[in-house]
């Protein structure tokens, strides 16, 4: 929005923020993204029987530039990562991340040099959806609680506190080249 980052801290801006979640939350664009298996379910996600224009994101955007949700359906190859990270910095902000199943989160079985281990290497990742693949109703699932988490966000001095915040947790936490996977 721009203006938020000039609001005052207050009652205000609470009303503001609760406002603005209400409306963001109620109008996420997914951007048309695919990469492995996981991304058929996330298409029958789309389709009548599980409906997500239910939750008004029926419109898969062709175009970054006119969505603000990506969900990473599949493993990401090195190659992939750097035109990943280009479609997500071509998406106007606020945004949001979905890591769908094992291979986007973590790297999942493909434990090698040719697949990043996380995607969350590549680009910020607000939501990590576990499975192999993810049923759709679990990405349904997984929609609602970024819905909540939309609704949540902060606006203006509450949003430089909560970066302030987030950002000590981040720098105190263990790095994911030392954590012990399964095959390690
Ligand atoms: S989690 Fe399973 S279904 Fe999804 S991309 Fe990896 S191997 Fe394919």
């Amino acid at each position: 929005m721009g203006i938020e980052e000039q609001l005052p801290s207050g009652v205000m801006l609470s009303t503001v923020e609760g406002l603005a979640g209400y409306a963001r939350k109620g109008s996420l664009w997914p951007v048309t993204f695919g990469l492995a298996c996981c991304a058929i379910e996330m298409m029958s996600t789309g389709g009548p029987r599980f409906d997500i224009a239910r939750f008004g994101m029926e419109v898969f955007r062709p175009s970054p530039r006119q969505a603000d949700l990506m969900i990473v359906a599949g493993r990401v190859s090195q190659k992939m990562a750097p035109v990943l990270r280009q479609i997500y910095d071509q998406m106007p902000a606020p945004k949001w991340v979905i890591a769908m199943g094992v291979c986007a989160s973590s790297g999942g079985m493909f434990n090698n040099y040719a697949i990043v281990q996380g995607v969350d290497h590549v680009v910020p990742v607000d939501i990590y959806l576990p499975g192999c693949p993810p049923r759709p109703e679990m990405l349904l699932d997984s929609i609602l609680q970024l819905h909540q988490k939309i609704q949540d966000t902060k606006l203006g001095a509450n949003r430089q506190r909560e970066i302030a915040a987030n950002e000590e947790i981040a720098l105190n936490a263990i790095p994911t080249s030392q954590m012990k996977g399964l095959l390690r």
